[in-house]
């Protein structure tokens, strides 16, 4: 995966890029990445805050997880597009959202997690790896509270 990473969300008030590659890249299918995304999941790629850089207002949206850490999604507030979310136990850690990135092919998803929650018409890569739920201590993906 590339070093660099670039992304924006629909009007182009807000901007970001990173010079660190991502640690992470994975779908996710709780409800609440289904809810906030417009389809069945989210897909993420965890980057370290230290190196990336936003332009523009975000707006942030905190709701607790089924870990019970608080989960922050920040948003446009012009036109609404998922940037990027915040957890609250991985702190230094900002999982950008892939829908945002200029390139979407500039990362690879790695895992699925939350399989059980997946809408049967929305079907991943079967050669990923995937967990039902949120696997013990598992990959740094922000996730929903259901
Ligand atoms: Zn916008
Ligand atoms: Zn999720």
């Amino acid at each position: 995966m590339p070093n660099k990473l670039s992304g924006s969300c629909l009007c182009g008030a807000v901007r970001y890029e990173t010079s660190a590659a991502p640690v992470v890249v994975g779908h996710c299918h709780c409800v609440d990445c289904r809810k906030s995304s417009g389809t069945g999941h989210s897909t993420h790629a965890a980057v370290p805050e230290e190196g990336l850089k936003v332009t523009g207002e975000l707006k942030f949206y905190d709701r607790a997880a089924d870990s019970g850490n608080t989960v922050s999604r920040a948003f446009c507030p012009k036109c609404g597009s998922a940037i990027l979310s915040r957890n609250a136990a991985m702190p230094g850690m900002a999982f950008l959202r892939a829908s945002s990135l200029d390139d979407p092919d500039a990362v690879s998803p790695q895992m699925i997690v939350y399989k059980s929650r997946a809408p049967r018409w929305d079907r991943m890569d079967e050669g990923l790896p995937a967990f039902a739920e949120m696997p013990e201590g598992g990959p740094p993906i922000p996730h929903g509270a259901r």
